[in-house]
């Protein structure tokens, strides 16, 4: 059987025609930087999202820094980010010369956790950047509470979690990257809305800060050569543009597949001693971007046994950042965050996309009982 961590040709494949006649339609009219099709997607994510502004550029990570840029942070503001994620998010901060502060994550969301943050908080703290690891939001309610008391900036990196609901204690819902004052998304190939390449974008209500994340993404232009800001050049493509805004009609059919292979893998693998399935909270759904269990011994054996029956598994991520070499001159220790360093050692993702069968799935589920048995 052939079992992929994501399979990204199967999805195409159901959708060729209108991909492939988009892309000849940028073709045809060789628009390829600006033009049409950006403005026609950035508004039907606006409309999707329900948010006031869209701004595309070249990846998520560039999205991050042209929020802190837009923010007008200054070398040595302190901003506090979970250790558990993808190196983007603290890769930006130190790029910016900002200092990163790191607060652990909770042991079953896997996501920041409120409380950590606040005892983190000093005069010198002026933003806060929640992962919504997996798909699963971060405690937006807690840390936008704590952001307003505090006077601080919430850049939500949604990356991982387009198409996320997030229901607030009154029971109003938001979609997940709508919550803080910017939020940074990814339209790399595996993301829940994946381009044919890299893409990223910025979500934002506030019009100067749209205004000034727009002008930095495209060299700090006011008018045509005349810069009123250092800024990037960071753009999406015209054909990344055109394939997303195809897909962003299914995103939220994807989002159900997704979660459709997540039920089945809740409920066939609940039941086994040695493994815990993915923790639902009440104020977030889950888009599973990633379908990630907690193994807490024999994580890689386990792994290595899926592997000798064709079955992929991945680890996100085997090491949490503060005990990366590149960011060791933050000066944290082994055991400073002890829940994120425990997470890497039992963490394991499963096949997640858009594109699974009962047939797969049940090859699974039985390969991990035979495991356990
Ligand atoms: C993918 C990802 C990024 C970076 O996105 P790119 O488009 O690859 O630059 C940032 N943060 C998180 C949590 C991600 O998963």
């Amino acid at each position: 059987m052939n079992i992929q961590m994501v399979d990204l040709f199967s999805q195409y494949e159901k959708i060729k025609t209108e991909i492939d006649s988009q892309i000849q339609e940028v073709i045809r009219t060789s628009v390829f930087i600006k033009g049409g099709k950006i403005v026609e997607f950035e508004e039907n994510l606006k409309k999707y999202l329900n948010i006031n502004h869209v701004i595309t550029c070249g990846n998520g990570t560039d999205a991050l820094q042209i929020a802190l840029m837009a923010l007008n942070l200054k070398e040595g503001d302190e901003v506090i980010t979970t250790p558990f994620t993808f190196v983007s998010t603290l890769e930006v901060l130190a790029l910016m010369k900002l200092k990163p502060v790191l607060a652990d994550v909770d042991p079953n969301t896997f996501n920041i956790r409120p409380e950590s943050v606040m005892a983190c908080i000093t005069p010198n703290t002026k933003a806060i950047v929640p992962v919504h690891l997996y798909g699963q939001c971060s405690d937006m309610e807690s840390l936008m509470d704590l952001a307003k008391m505090h006077n601080l900036s919430v850049i939500e990196d949604a990356c991982q979690a387009l198409g996320t609901d997030y229901c607030f204690r009154n029971e109003k819902t938001a979609k997940a990257g709508t919550m803080g004052d910017i939020a940074c998304n990814s339209f790399f190939p595996t993301k829940n809305l994946g381009a044919f390449g890299d893409g990223g974008a910025l979500f934002t209500n506030n019009d100067k800060l749209a205004q000034s994340m727009r002008s930095i993404a495209n060299h700090g232009m006011s008018k045509r050569y005349y810069y009123q800001q250092i800024g990037m050049n960071s753009r999406l493509d015209v054909i990344q543009a055109a394939i997303l805004d195809v897909k962003l009609k299914y995103l939220d059919q994807y989002v159900l597949a997704r979660q459709d292979a997540a039920a089945y893998y809740d409920r066939e693998l609940s039941g086994i001693k040695g493994i815990s399935v993915p923790a639902r909270v009440s104020y977030s759904s889950h888009s599973f971007h990633q379908y990630t269990l907690k193994v807490p011994v024999q994580r890689d054996e386990l792994q290595n046994f899926l592997k000798s029956k064709g079955i992929p598994g991945m680890v996100y991520y085997p090491m949490p950042l503060h005990l990366q070499e590149a960011y060791r001159y933050l000066g944290y220790q082994k055991g400073d965050f002890p829940v994120a360093e425990e997470l890497s050692e039992q963490v394991l993702s499963l096949p997640m996309h858009t594109e699974l069968n009962n047939e797969q799935l049940n090859y699974i589920v039985t390969a991990i009982r035979e495991f356990f048995s």
